[in-house]
């Protein structure tokens, strides 16, 4: 079967650094047996701009019928100030829920080659490869009741609700373990069933998923502990799953032990295995248009859709194993550069990865 990848390449970097992530699919496409078509659509301020809203009904129809869609960024300053209908941002949403993409995968992987980029010793973070799977359609963002209120003593409250339906955490938990079988066979569920009923539910219902899953070996972590842990001895995790609100800052904090923004994608699932894959980074306006900016977190998230939607990991492996050479290479965009090296350029990295497939 042909599969349909939907491009969308965005704002600020976004068409720079989609492009590179094209031509290495292109490769596949042409010497590896790759069986898909690339099509282009708009999304974010170009969408304003051209069709006057971020994720127009042309938009709508091609991402419903594609398989796959691969998108760089969007946002920047010329949208900023917009009516909130109008910006960017609104059209990512817009996207998602449309989609129904309720699971956000999210590696944290440092080649070794970079391992001075992380503000922790390189020792503890060298070789670091974990995956979180955080949910996100549900927990206290979605929840109701919400609001700001006036208490009859006329001090107001803010209040948001934390809900999790047993359906809910079931699909995530099955994302958690069908993601983990396609690594290490381990799965740590982080919550705070010590104090939350929400998270009380939640770690009865992944013990119940877990018996369909007896591969893969489960454990639990009260969210603190988590937070502790990443930092404390990151690489004992190999996936971890978690609910909106904790897998928010776990993730941003799994990031940030790899040192680079510019090296890491994401995927957000459906319940078919369909996605949207970005790298986790933005439209980075202040280097915009000076073909600086790192393609491989692009690159990268292109790997992790021929993994998780199309099934094809042996070709996700050949990018990952080709950045890894690049790396060895000594090539390095500005962002990952130590000091006295000279940076490749945003095509210069991308012309280098496609050569090493
Ligand atoms: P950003 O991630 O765009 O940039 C933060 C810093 O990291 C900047 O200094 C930038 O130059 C650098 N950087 C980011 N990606 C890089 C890359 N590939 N190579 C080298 N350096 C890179 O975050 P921001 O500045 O807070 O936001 C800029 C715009 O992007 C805003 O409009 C924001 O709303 C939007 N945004 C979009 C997404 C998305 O599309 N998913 C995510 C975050 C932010």
């Amino acid at each position: 079967m042909t599969h349909k990848i939907l491009i969308l390449p965005g704002d600020g970097i976004g068409p720079e650094i989609v492009a590179e992530a094209a031509k290495v699919l292109e490769c596949l496409r042409q010497e590896h047996g790759l069986d898909a078509t690339l099509d282009y659509g708009l999304l974010g301020g170009c969408a304003v701009d051209t069709l006057g809203s971020p994720y127009p009904d042309e938009t709508r129809r091609q991402a419903r019928a594609a398989d796959a869609i691969l998108l760089g960024a969007v946002g920047g300053p010329k949208w900023e100030r917009m009516d909130r209908p109008l910006r960017p941002e609104r059209g990512l949403l817009a996207i998602r829920a449309d989609l129904e993409l309720f699971a956000n995968l999210r590696p944290a992987l440092l080649y070794p080659q970079l391992a001075d980029a992380s503000a922790l010793k390189p020792e503890r973070v060298a070789g670091l490869d974990l995956l979180i799977v955080r949910e996100l359609n549900g927990d206290i963002y979605f929840g109701q009741p919400r609001g700001i209120r006036t208490l009859e003593s006329g001090e107001r409250e803010g209040f948001n609700t934390m809900r999790y339906r047993e359906s809910e955490i079931e699909r995530i938990a099955r994302v958690g373990f069908e993601a983990a079988r396609k690594r290490h066979r381990k799965l740590c569920s982080v919550d705070k069933a010590n104090v939350l009923e929400a998270s009380e539910l939640w770690r009865e219902v992944v013990e119940r998923v877990a018996k369909d899953y007896p591969d893969v070996a489960l454990s639990h972590l009260y969210v603190d502990n988590a937070a502790m842990q990443l930092v404390r001895a990151p690489k004992q995790f190999d996936v971890m799953v978690t609910g909106n609100l904790f897998g928010d800052i776990l993730s941003d904090c799994a990031a940030m032990l790899t040192g680079s923004i510019g090296m890491l994608p994401s995927a957000s699932l459906d319940a078919n295995g369909k996605g949207l894959y970005e790298p986790i980074h933005g439209s980075a306006p202040d280097i915009a248009g000076r073909g600086a900016a790192n393609p491989l977190a692009t690159i990268l998230s292109a790997a992790m859709l021929l993994r998780y939607t199309l099934n094809a990991p042996e070709l996700a492996e050949r990018i990952e194993l080709a950045v890894g050479r690049v790396l060895d290479q000594g090539l390095r965009t500005l962002d990952i550069m130590a000091a006295g090296m000279t940076p490749v350029g945003t095509q210069a990295m991308g012309d280098a990865v496609v050569a090493s497939l």
